[in-house]
C-alpha cells in the first residue's frame, strides 16, 4: 500500500522534478544553496538501475538548463545505479552520469547507506574520483568505527567530504551507538576536515555541533569559505536562514520523487517531534 504523499511533505519537496526545481529555486533566493536529490534506494532489478541512471542524467541537464537559479548540485545513491547487481554495471552507469556531470560543470554527491555498501561506495569512490576531482564528492559517517582512517584517506586525496552522524541502524560492533561518543568523533573530524580537507560540508541539526564549528573556525582565524553547513529540507527553516544571515554557506539537501518511504520513515525514526507533525497533519488534513 503507498502512503499519501501529504505526509511526506514536510521532509520531501515534491513528487516530480517539475515541481521540484521552483521549490530549489525559492531557497536559492533567500541565499541559501541547494543539493537536489532523486529518493529511491537498494535497486535490484538491472532495469530499473539503468532508468536511474537516464533520471540521474535527466536531473542534471534540467538544473543545467534552468535559469541559472539552482545550484548545480546533486546527491545520488549507489544502489540506485545496481551497486547491489554488480559492482562493474554499477562503476559503468556512474561514469555515464559523472560525464555529463563534468560537461555540465555539476558536482554529484555520493550518499552513503548502510555498512552493507561501506567498502564498496568508498573503493568505487577512489576509482571514479581520479577521472571527475572537481565532480564527485562523498559522505563519511561519524558513526562509523572506521570513519577516523576514511577521513585521513580522503584528506590525502583531496576529496570533498560531507561529514554527518550517520542514518542507519548498526550493530554496536560497527557503529558507535551512545550520543556523546558521536558528537566527540564528529567534532574532531569536523576539525580535520576544515583544516585538512577540501571544502567539507559540516551536515547536521545538532546545535552542539554548529556551535562547535563556529566556535573551531573563529578561534583559528579560518574563513568561512573553507566549508559549508548542510542540513535537510524542511528540517530547522529558520536556523537555515540565521546561519546563512551569519555568512556561512549553508547547503539545503532537497529530496523528492515518489520513492520516498525509506527516507521518510528515517526521519520520523530520528526524532519523535517529526512524528507529532506527521500524526498532526493527519488529522488536520
Ligand atoms: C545534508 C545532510 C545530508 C545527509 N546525508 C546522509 C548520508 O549520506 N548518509 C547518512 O547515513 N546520513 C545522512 N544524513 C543524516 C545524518 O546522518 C543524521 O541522521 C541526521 O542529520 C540527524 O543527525 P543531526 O546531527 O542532524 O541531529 P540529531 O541527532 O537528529 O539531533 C541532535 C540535536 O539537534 C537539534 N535538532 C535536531 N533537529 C531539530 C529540529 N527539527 N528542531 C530543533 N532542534 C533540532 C536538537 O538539539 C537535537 O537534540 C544527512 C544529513 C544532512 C543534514
Amino acid at each position: 500500500m503507498k502512503l499519501p504523499f501529504f505526509l511526506a511533505r514536510k521532509f520531501v519537496a515534491a513528487e516530480t522534478v517539475d515541481k521540484t526545481l521552483p521549490v530549489a529555486s525559492d531557497l536559492h533566493s533567500k541565499g541559501l544553496f541547494t543539493t537536489l536529490d532523486l529518493l529511491g534506494e537498494y535497486i535490484s532489478d538491472p532495469k530499473l538501475a539503468t532508468s536511474s541512471k537516464e533520471s540521474y542524467i535527466s536531473l542534471v541537464k534540467a538544473i543545467d538548463s534552468s535559469s541559472g537559479t539552482i545550484d548545480k548540485n546533486i546527491s545520488i545513491k549507489l544502489s540506485m545505479l545496481g551497486q547491489k547487481i554488480d559492482e562493474s554495471f554499477c562503476i559503468d552507469n556512474l561514469h555515464e552520469v559523472l560525464t555529463v556531470a563534468k560537461e555540465t560543470d555539476t558536482f554529484v554527491r555520493l550518499d552513503m547507506e548502510g555498512t552493507d555498501v561501506t567498502d564498496s561506495t568508498i573503493s568505487i569512490f577512489e576509482k571514479v574520483h581520479a577521472h571527475y576531482p572537481e565532480n564527485v564528492g562523498i559522505v563519511l559517517q561519524a558513526y562509523l568505527k572506521r570513519t577516523e582512517e576514511d577521513i585521513a584517506r580522503m584528506c590525502e586525496m583531496n576529496a570533498r567530504v560531507r561529514l554527518c552522524k550517520g542514518a542507519y541502524k548498526e550493530p554496536a560492533k560497527l557503529a558507535f551507538q551512545d550520543m556523546p561518543t558521536i558528537r566527540d568523533r564528529y567534532t574532531q573530524y569536523m576539525e580535520t576536515l576544515i583544516t585538512k580537507g577540501n571544502y567539507p560540508g559540516i551536515a547536521t541539526h545538532d546545535d552542539i555541533l554548529i556551535d562547535a564549528t563556529k566556535s573551531f573556525v573563529q578561534s583559528n582565524n579560518i574563513p568561512s569559505d573553507r566549508f559549508e553547513f548542510q542540513m535537510l529540507f524542511g528540517i530547522r527553516g529558520e536556523t537555515q536562514e540565521a546561519i546563512a544571515q551569519e555568512g556561512y554557506g549553508m547547503r539545503i539537501y532537497v529530496p523528492f520523487g515518489d520513492m520516498w518511504y525509506p527516507y521518510f520513515s528515517r526521519r520520523l525514526r530520528e526524532r519523535k517531534e517529526n512524528v507529532w507533525f506527521v500524526l498532526k497533519h493527519l488529522f488536520m488534513k
